[in-house]
């Protein structure tokens, strides 16, 4: 089964909407340039959505970096699913390391928001990755293993049709350091293995990403793996240039 291949860019918490106005305009001027055969997404901060909804070409999907799971009330500073559907949004990221860490998303949150991103019709991307000291101790399988099935477990086979993985090591997003693209690959195969024991046919299916330190130079190496399906991209994803030619190279 072919799979879909995957580029999507993660702005964390940058660009204002003036900025991420310019970077789709130059995008646009720079359509041709884009490969077909793969999928582009670009998740901006939740204040550039709604701008990026009407100007970003549209070979460009748009994708936010979190939700909340309740579908509205007492929760001040969040956004709920119903609200990035209304704005076109197809793809979420859900479950960052930096969200993980930084915010206390726990597997079992992870899943919550996973279901409440799938019922209003959008695609989560699912992020997993060990720390360095798990790397060290060899718990790295265990890890993205536990994080991938506690996320997915008791999803029906048409909802884990819709969703993606984002293996990213947390030691390697931000840092200039990878692993290799053949380490990656194994771990990207315990992370297919894990959803085959939920679903054969949604594992063959499902795009999983390679995603830390991810540069135009670098990337071919990765998407190369028979395993890796594409990448999610911060630093590298914020200036135009470097995003086409990381689609470029997808493409080849
Ligand atoms: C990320 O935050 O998802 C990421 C992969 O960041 P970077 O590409 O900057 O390492």
């Amino acid at each position: 089964m072919s799979r879909q291949r995957l580029l999507v860019a993660n702005w964390k918490m940058n660009k204002t909407v003036a900025q991420a106005r310019s970077f789709a305009e130059e995008l646009g001027r720079q359509t041709s340039a884009l490969p077909t055969g793969v999928e582009l997404a670009v998740c901006p901060p939740f204040t550039a959505l709604q701008t990026l909804r009407v100007i970003l070409p549209s070979r460009v999907k748009l994708g936010a970096q979190n939700v909340h799971d309740e579908p509205n009330g007492a929760f001040t500073g969040e956004i709920s699913a119903e609200m990035l559907a209304e704005l076109g949004t197809e793809y979420v990221i859900v479950g960052h390391s930096e969200r993980r860490q930084g915010f206390g998303e726990a597997d079992d949150w992870v899943a919550r928001k996973v279901r409440a991103v799938l019922a209003h019709g959008m695609k989560p991307i699912v992020c997993v990755g060990e720390d360095l000291e798990q790397r060290n101790n060899q718990a790295t399988l265990s890890v993205v293993q536990s994080q991938t099935s506690a996320a997915l477990a008791g999803l029906e086979e048409t909802q884990l049709a819709n969703c993606a993985v984002a293996y990213e090591p947390i030691w390697a997003i931000g840092s200039g350091q990878t692993p290799s693209p053949q380490d990656a690959q194994t771990v990207i195969t315990a992370i297919r293995e894990t959803v085959a024991t939920l679903s054969g046919k949604a594992a063959q299916g499902m795009p999983i990403l390679y995603g830390g330190s991810v540069k135009p130079d670098n990337i071919a190496g990765f998407v190369a793996q028979p395993d890796i399906d594409g990448a999610l991209v911060g630093g590298a994803s914020l200036k135009v240039d470097s995003f086409v030619a990381l689609a470029k190279a997808m493409g080849e």
